[in-house]
């Protein structure tokens, strides 16, 4: 059965599709079974997994309209190793349209049900924002993961995603959880960044994963190769941290 886990923070450019694609890619090297679905209308996570957003025939938007099921909309990136449900302009439609459908944070559920043996692990790329299409995304997972720059308002901003995942716990699924917050783009020598780093172990313990993911060129470099860094470029400190937290990821959901 596989695990499925979003990626998610409300806040734009903290690092949620760089850490979904090398996870995806990380996981897949490990032998992992993976499928990463983006969420997000801006495609990077597609385009960031050598999938061309503009010449996919079928996406995300249609398996949310109930027009085509996961297998037939899944596309396997032989460069990266996982298979790829992507996402484009398109998808910023279906906001509209599942306001006016019956079960519509459920969309996303229902369809990975289809597909639940296939895989290890479903990673899904959330949109910077709490909307319609996260809130698909949160009703299907078992567990968040939060990734956060150690900056002085991380913990600030953290409050309203948290308030949201209790609120999906309670109303629509149970068996969401965090599963952790993974920080990124760190960067030891500021001491600010440090002792941001300190709070957040203080404040939520084992919630912090152990792997610290560093500011590292080759991870910024690697979409415009349409790849994810650790395939662009494993050697890489960044594509070394990412596989090491892949292997983080195997640890703890087998404790799960
Ligand atoms: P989000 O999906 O949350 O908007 P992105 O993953 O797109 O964030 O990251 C925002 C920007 O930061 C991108 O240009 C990306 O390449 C860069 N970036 C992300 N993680 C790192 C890192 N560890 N080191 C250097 N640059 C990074
Ligand atoms: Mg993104």
């Amino acid at each position: 059965m596989a695990k499925i886990f979003c990626v998610a923070n409300q806040k734009g450019g903290v690092g949620k599709t760089t850490t979904t694609v090398n996870l995806a890619a990380g996981l897949a090297k490990v032998g992992q079974r993976v499928l990463m679905v983006d969420l997000d209308p801006q495609g990077n996570a597609t385009m960031g997994s050598g999938v061309d957003k503009r010449a996919m025939q079928l996406s995300v938007y249609d398996v949310l309209l109930e027009s085509a099921s996961v297998a037939e909309a899944a596309i396997f990136s032989e460069k990266c190793g996982y298979h790829v449900l992507g996402a484009n302009r398109e998808l910023a439609g279906a906001e509209v349209e599942l306001v006016e459908v019956e079960r519509r944070e459920r969309r996303l559920k229902q369809a990975l049900a289809g597909v639940a043996e296939q895989y290890d692990f479903v990673l899904i790329d959330c949109p910077p924002s709490l909307s319609m299409l996260t809130l698909n995304g949160l009703c299907s997972a078992h567990g968040v993961i939060v990734p956060m720059q150690c900056e002085y308002f991380a913990l600030e901003g953290l409050t309203d995603l948290v308030n949201t995942i209790k609120q999906v716990h309670a109303n629509l699924n149970k068996d969401l959880q965090i599963i952790g917050l993974l920080r990124v783009m760190f960067d030891p020598r500021i001491t600010l960044q440090q002792q941001v780093s300190d709070q957040l172990k203080a404040h939520f313990g084992d919630k912090v994963f152990d792997t610290v993911i560093p500011r590292n060129v080759r991870l910024a470099e690697a979409p415009s190769y349409g790849l994810p860094g650790v395939v662009f470029d494993p050697a890489a400190r960044g594509s070394q941290a990412f596989i090491a937290f892949a292997e983080e990821m195997v640890e703890r959901i087998r404790k799960m």
